[in-house]
């Protein structure tokens, strides 16, 4: 990859990081105003963290995965951003081989090839 095209990854990740700190953001107050309007709220409540006062409550699971998603896809933004700082972006985990800029379009953040990346998803299944 040449300087340019790490450039424009780089934007890609600034402006994705920001997306996703909107929607966290979005997902929390939301939560939030859920549990205000079911009179969680006894006045003990820390509503700068909603995601941890119900944490493990089978009634949020689905507002909780759905954060928990987008803080995990922020951690990978942020380390990619890292990585770019440090010099060694968009090189393979697994294998050590340069992931390829089009799959750095479509996915800035991975840390794996594409045959690395499969290998992954089929022992997951
Ligand atoms: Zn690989």
């Amino acid at each position: 990859m040449d300087q340019r095209q790490i450039e424009e990854l780089h934007s890609s990740l600034t402006q994705k990081r920001q997306n996703l700190r909107e929607a966290i953001k979005r997902d929390n107050q939301e939560l939030e105003r859920q549990l205000k309007r079911e009179g969680r709220d006894d006045g003990h409540l820390d509503f700068n963290h909603p995601a941890d006062m119900v944490a493990g409550d089978p009634d949020y699971e689905k507002e909780l995965n759905l954060l928990q998603r987008e803080r995990d896809e922020l951690a990978q933004v942020n380390e990619a951003l890292e990585r770019i700082a440090e010099g060694d972006y968009g090189i393979c985990d697994e294998c050590g081989q340069e992931i390829g800029f089009a799959r750095l379009t479509a996915v800035p953040e991975t840390t794996h090839c594409i045959s690395c990346q499969e290998a992954l998803d089929r022992a997951r299944h």
